[in-house]
């Protein structure tokens, strides 16, 4: 029979939400805690707070059963068995990650804590955190038998957050005991022996493939590395096709046909081989400067995280270059803007970078009117509506008198575009795509200038 662990989570953000809602689905009792009293009642209140799918039916299901949320964590760690702390953890001005949040939470902790109970690094943090957090505890006083701290990296994307968290690629449990360890699997055995996909509410899994997750124990130390370096590797591969996009265009060769030979090699593998304006986010951007950080600090070599970084940087600015070469100057240009969160799916619009090239825009003299399916609320906040930023209700009212339209996220329904009504509402036919959705033939067809990443432009 399943074993039922009395959870909190630390933080109700795109990680902390979606994991006590997994957690409640999967059987668990869980109390979600965020020290922003705001959020708390929003959800008590029956928000969902972020737009991520699925996230709205599981709350529905479990909310005032088996999850419930608080700001009280004094309360919510007395009744607790395993905290996991999924508070942010951002980059500071220095590159490295800022652990102040986790910090806090780690103390905080320590001052209600009342039984053995297992914390849980869910942040994405440096090796070494674990042992911090360990040393803050003891500094406030807690016995070292009291409590054990375990690294549990979560590698959930934003977009399809539940179907990852329920259906993962693994589960990673770095704890350096046996009985921590054990807390764990419990937690995730739903997952991990099968049984969770046996209900008839589950949710399905992508292509509605139930295989059971494998979770892989290893040391402390090892679970914080494999979060960084599974980040800062995902960024590489970005940055890598990248750069083989920019030599296509020197060569007029196309980066699709390169990267569908190039993966069809399963050493290599062809998913994050798509080129576009660079990688962004809440994540790759920090955690390849953290991963950065620490090697240095460490007296490592990782010179190619640099480089990653650099071509990331270079790759927004290059796009900037193809929109003023195709429109000659940028200053007093319409744009209409086609997505503005960082990658479709979402509405987190953090370190995006279509915000990015946005603010560039506007700085060198162009107004912009933007669409996102999800990402315009949050968006208000960077880019207030002003002379030079406006928001359309669609993508068709975006291009209406522009002299260019822009995509920059790879919204699913921005292919769907009915790309005639696109051409007549724009005042000049020219399409700029920083992320390959269409096929350069039928946007060409549709009588549109057509320029797009690493493959010749079409007219
Ligand atoms: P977020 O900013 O969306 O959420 C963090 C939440 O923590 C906020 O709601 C904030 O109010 C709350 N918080 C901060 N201090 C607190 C405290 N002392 N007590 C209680 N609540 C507190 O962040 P996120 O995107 O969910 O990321 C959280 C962590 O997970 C980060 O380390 C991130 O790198 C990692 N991560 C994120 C993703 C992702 O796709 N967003 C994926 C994997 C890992």
């Amino acid at each position: 029979m399943q074993k039922k662990v009395r959870i909190t989570v630390v933080g109700s953000g795109y990680v902390g939400l979606v994991a006590a809602a997994c957690f409640a689905e999967i059987g668990h009792d869980v109390i979600c805690v965020d020290n922003d009293q705001s959020k708390i009642d929003a959800l008590k209140g029956g928000a969902c707070l972020i737009h991520e799918e699925f996230l709205p039916e599981l709350l529905d299901r479990h909310r005032n059963g088996r999850l419930q949320f608080s700001a009280n964590l004094a309360e919510a760690t007395a009744g607790s068995d395993a905290i996991f702390i999924a508070v942010g953890t951002p980059q500071s001005d220095t590159g490295d990650a800022d652990l102040s949040y986790v910090e806090a939470v780690a103390s905080e902790i320590a001052r209600h804590l009342t039984h053995y109970t297992v914390i849980v690094e869910k942040s994405t943090v440096p090796v070494y955190t674990n042992e911090w957090i360990r040393r803050t505890l003891e500094r406030n006083g807690v016995e070292r038998g009291m409590f054990d701290v375990v690294s549990n990296p979560e590698f959930l994307r934003e977009g399809t957050a539940v179907r990852d968290f329920l259906h993962p690629d693994r589960i990673v449990v770095g704890s350096d005991k046996q009985e921590a360890a054990d807390v764990l699997s419990a937690i995730y055995a739903p997952l991990t022996d099968g049984t969770y996909f046996d209900g008839e509410s589950a949710i399905p899994g992508p292509l509605n493939t139930n295989t059971p997750a494998p979770i892989l124990h290893t040391s402390t130390k090892s679970a914080e590395i494999i979060k960084h370096a599974s980040n800062a590797f995902l960024a590489l591969k970005i940055s890598f096709i990248n750069a083989v996009s920019n030599l296509c265009e020197a060569t007029d060769a196309n980066v699709e046909q390169v990267a569908s030979g190039m993966g069809l090699d399963s050493r290599i593998g062809g998913r994050f081989l798509r080129p576009g304006i660079g990688y962004g986010g809440s994540c790759f951007p920090k955690d390849v400067a953290a991963f950065r950080s620490v090697a240095d600090a460490l007296g490592v070599d990782f010179s190619l995280l640099r480089e990653v970084e650099s071509i990331n940087i270079e790759q927004q600015k290059r796009f900037l270059r193809k929109i003023r070469s195709a429109l000659w100057t940028l200053r007093g240009k319409k744009l209409g803007v086609l997505g503005l969160a960082f990658k479709g799916g979402t509405d987190d619009i953090r370190d995006s970078p279509a915000i990015a090239l946005i603010q560039m825009l506007i700085e060198e003299g162009c107004t912009v009117c933007a669409f996102d399916p999800a990402g315009m609320e949050r968006a208000h906040a960077v880019l207030p509506v002003s002379a030079t930023m406006s928001y359309a209700a669609d993508a068709y009212e975006a291009a209406m008198e522009a002299d260019a339209l822009l995509i920059l996220t790879d919204w699913d329904e921005f292919c769907d575009l009915d790309l005639n009504r696109i051409k007549l509402n724009l005042r000049y036919p020219t399409v700029l795509d920083g992320r390959n959705l269409f096929d350069p033939k039928t946007v060409s067809g549709a009588g549109l200038t057509y320029v797009s990443v690493g493959r010749p432009t079409a007219h």
